[in-house]
């Protein structure tokens, strides 16, 4: 089985609606790198336009690309990436899903993402994530367009379609029922496997409990039931739906659930994401002060260690792709 690494490389504090944009975070980016170095395990850091047009932040970044260390993808946020379309105050108030924008406010942010990376990376980046999670076929028809190789976006088991972005928008999209391996897309259907280029490696989003099997008649019951106490309870006590991502609540039998669920299932991969700004203290809701931070790098350790125990290889997002093809 291979190991991937995401880290969505963006701005300070994402969830509050800043109307200055820091970078900050990317300054304690060194630790983690260090760390995946440490059990040879490769990220694949996809970079907003904040980062990737920020000259200290691709001085950090670029020597690990260049070193063979990393891969540089990129992660759209349409309400910081030029062009500014609508009022700055209005994008940075709503912050709309890559889905939610027109056919042209997609192209040339898509475009303006593609060409600072090349110019300051000096590589055409093969690897996208949606800013949260909006991907939707006209989003993978235009990064497409623009020779991605691999998607990340897509989280399996999670709706989001109560997550707003634009006021006048669907919401988030839907993915309750998309496989969890991963599959080159059918691009006038995203959740079907067809013979697109593009390969899709979605979120790791397993069952760990029970009933761990993926696609069966009783795990699309249980997807299918509206959201209620009861199902909390039935998740609680057989599911145990969980993502590869440390939360304030994680523990080391997590990992090994995860791990064994995905055994279970024959996937190729595991998938593990976290937001940079979650290594800096104060940079993410999740990780408040030096304390979390420092539990979010023991998880993080205790993952990668037992991990490389049960023999798992690194490969970044475009390293996957040439694997699998
Ligand atoms: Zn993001």
């Amino acid at each position: 089985m291979k190991f991937i690494i995401t880290v969505d490389t963006e701005a300070d504090n994402e969830w509050q609606r800043l109307d200055k944009i820091k970078v900050e975070n990317i300054k304690f980016l060194p630790r983690f790198q260090a760390l995946c170095e440490k059990y040879e395990f490769k990220p694949t850091y996809l970079l907003t336009y904040d980062v990737a047009s920020d000259k200290e932040s691709v001085s950090i970044l670029k020597p690990w690309q260049d070193s063979g260390q990393a891969e540089i993808g990129a992660h759209l946020h349409p309400w910081s990436n030029p062009p500014m379309t609508k009022e700055r105050s209005w994008e940075t108030k709503h912050h709309r899903f890559p889905h939610d924008l027109s056919e042209d406010e997609l192209k040339s942010k898509m475009e303006t993402l593609t060409n600072v990376i090349k110019d300051n990376f000096q590589i055409m980046p093969k690897s996208f994530r949606a800013g949260r999670w909006g991907f939707d076929k006209r989003v993978a028809k235009e990064i497409t367009r623009l020779n991605y190789l691999v998607d990340c976006s897509i989280t399996p088991k999670i709706d989001w379609t109560r997550t707003k972005g634009d006021p006048n928008g669907q919401g988030g999209k839907n993915f309750k029922h998309y496989q969890v391996a991963p599959y080159f897309l059918d691009i006038d259907n995203i959740s079907k496997v067809g013979k697109n280029n593009l390969l899709e490696v979605p979120m790791t989003v397993l069952f760990t409990l029970l009933f761990k099997k993926e696609d069966t008649s009783l795990s699309n019951f249980f997807l299918g039931l509206p959201d209620s106490f009861f199902k909390k309870v039935i998740n609680k006590l057989f599911f145990g739906q969980k993502w590869l991502r440390v939360f304030p609540n994680s523990k080391m039998k997590d990992w090994q659930r995860i791990y064994e669920s995905a055994k279970k299932n024959n996937l190729p991969v595991m998938e593990f994401m976290i937001h940079s700004s979650e290594l800096m203290p104060g940079g993410s809701p999740y990780a408040k002060d030096h304390q979390s931070v420092e539990f979010v790098y023991q998880q993080i350790e205790d993952l990668f260690k037992f991990l490389k125990k049960q023999g798992l290889q690194g490969r970044t997002l475009s390293e996957f792709y040439y694997d699998f093809k």
